[in-house]
């Protein structure tokens, strides 16, 4: 199929000025409805605010959702070495101890998907990952935000973040036209920085070298695999398997066939919390996840990897004889666009030396884990065992703009740190934690970067955040 692609020398044009319609004003306003959104819609109307929430899909979620991103990577900090790196296990673990460094809105979150038999509880076995079911994660979001009093606007996307004296107001394209929503304070989850972007804050993007980003990766469910029968192969086959990596001589013999484009070393899965099924994360794309042409070749492009992967699973691979696609992301899955800078830019360094800060507002363990943007290969670089690293508040505020915090995997951070502190865990405790700022910031009248950072981890551990008990 031919892409419709962007013309050599493109030129901007102007477009005539325009009329929207006037959604209402309301204290706090969270832009984007994935894992991010999700803890700052509910942590600031926890902190009494009165919170809209608005996203651009008819369901929330983001990557968990949208993507088909199913386990929550580990938020512990395991005792011993692992494997690992976007993945969770079909089989038992060499995970050790650990201890959770997230809490607050994402345990809330799972003790009621795992009471609905939505998740697994994390634990050693699970290598402390959490598969979950994705329908069922949307219908427990509603559920807690709808018990939380927060106001949802879907099909809603955002385009335009413009400053009044007294207000943020963020202009949305709709199926009613153009809707305009003022604010107190903007929470920018869309994860790709869209509204801080918008309003001037400056970011980066890529890596220092030459601006590559994480590839994008369309994920898939299979269905109707048998999984005894597979565990079996792997336990007969002990060099082709390590973790939930593998199947080397399976995609040699496919590759030398002729019959397999992948473009990995090897194959992932993910366990689900359904026996018979896996989610598959093989596919990539190098492409940049904020560019509707690169979009655009990334659907057709990993879709017809996916087709390739999903026939050498049946045709190859024991187990999967039966198996079937039941469905893939309703897009690509973004690991990695802008990186807004705020008032701190959190390093690889600080996150692999578990850096302690005073304004710490969220924490992480998760290991710095860069998919290679331009070919195989995956880079996974742990903190020493046991430790976590702090997520200062100063990361969640843009430069240059006020009444306006970004949450999610858009805070300010290098790429490397990037890495770590995407994984959904991380983002939806910087969430919770811009969401409580922006409740305080409302609450007394003030820019957001003129809130104590003492008051927002008091008000996060009464919400019950993990925080160091030296804060
Ligand atoms: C292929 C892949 C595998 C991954 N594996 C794992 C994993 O196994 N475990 C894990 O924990 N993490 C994993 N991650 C990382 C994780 O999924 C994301 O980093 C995380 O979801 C970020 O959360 P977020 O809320 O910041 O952004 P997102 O999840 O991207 O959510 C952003 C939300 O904002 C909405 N939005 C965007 N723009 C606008 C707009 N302009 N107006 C209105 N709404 C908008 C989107 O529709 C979406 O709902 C993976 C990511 C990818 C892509």
């Amino acid at each position: 199929m031919n892409t419709f692609d962007k013309p050599e020398g493109a030129q901007r044009v102007r477009l005539p000025p325009r009329t929207a319609e006037y959604g209402g004003h309301t204290e706090v306003l969270v832009v984007g409805g994935g894992p991010a959104g999700f803890g700052a819609a509910m942590g600031a109307a926890a902190a009494g605010a009165e919170v809209v929430l608005v996203e651009r899909y008819g369901f929330l979620g983001g990557n968990a959702t949208a993507a088909l991103v199913m386990p929550l990577m580990s938020f512990h900090n395991e005792m011993r070495q692992a494997v690992g790196g976007d993945d969770t296990r079909l089989l038992p673990t060499d995970h050790g101890e650990g201890e959770p460094v997230v809490a607050g809105v994402l345990w809330m979150l799972l003790d009621r998907l795992v009471r609905n038999h939505g998740a697994i509880t994390p634990s050693k076995e699970t290598g402390y990952t959490v598969p979950f079911d994705p329908e069922l994660f949307k219908l427990v979001m509603y559920e807690m935000l709808a018990g939380s009093g927060v106001r949802l606007l879907l099909h809603a996307f955002a385009s335009d973040l413009i400053t009044l004296p007294d207000a943020s107001r963020v202009v949305f394209e709709t199926k009613s036209g153009p809707v305009v929503v003022d604010a107190d304070v903007v929470v920018d989850c869309t994860g790709d920085g869209d509204l801080a972007a918008s309003a001037g804050a400056p970011y980066e993007i890529g890596r220092p070298e030459d601006g590559l980003t994480q590839p994008m990766t369309l994920m898939f469910r299979v269905g109707n695999m048998d999984r005894a029968a597979f565990a079996g192969y792997v336990r007969d086959h002990p060099d082709q398997w390590k973790g939930v990596h593998g199947l080397w001589d399976l995609i040699r013999d496919a590759r030398d066939a002729g019959e397999l484009d992948l473009p990995r070393e090897d194959v992932l899965f993910f366990a689900t919390p359904h026996d018979g099924e896996v989610s598959v994360n093989s596919t990539r794309f190098g492409g940049l996840g904020i560019s509707v042409w690169d979009l655009t070749r990334a659907e057709l492009t990993m879709h017809r990897q996916l087709a390739s992967i999903a026939r050498f699973l049946r045709g190859r691979v024991p187990g999967f004889a039966s198996s079937y696609v039941i469905q893939s992301g309703v897009q690509v899955g973004v690991r990695e666009t802008r990186r807004v800078l705020g008032d701190y830019q959190l390093t690889g360094q600080d996150v692999l030396d578990a850096r302690s800060f005073d304004d710490v507002v969220a924490r992480g363990a998760y290991p710095v884990d860069i998919h290679n943007p331009n070919g195989p290969g995956t880079i996974l670089r742990r903190l020493p065992q046991g430790t976590s690293y702090d997520i200062p508040l100063r990361t969640l505020l843009p430069r240059d703009v006020d009444r306006l915090l970004v949450a999610g995997r858009c805070i300010s951070g290098d790429h490397v740190a990037h890495s770590s502190y995407r994984i959904m865990p991380i983002s939806m405790a910087t969430g919770q934690a811009a969401g409580v700022c922006a409740a305080l910031s409302a609450r007394v009248g003030k820019p957001p970067r003129e809130v104590a950072a003492a008051q927002v981890q008091r008000v996060l551990r009464a919400q019950g955040a993990s925080l160091p008990s030296a804060v």
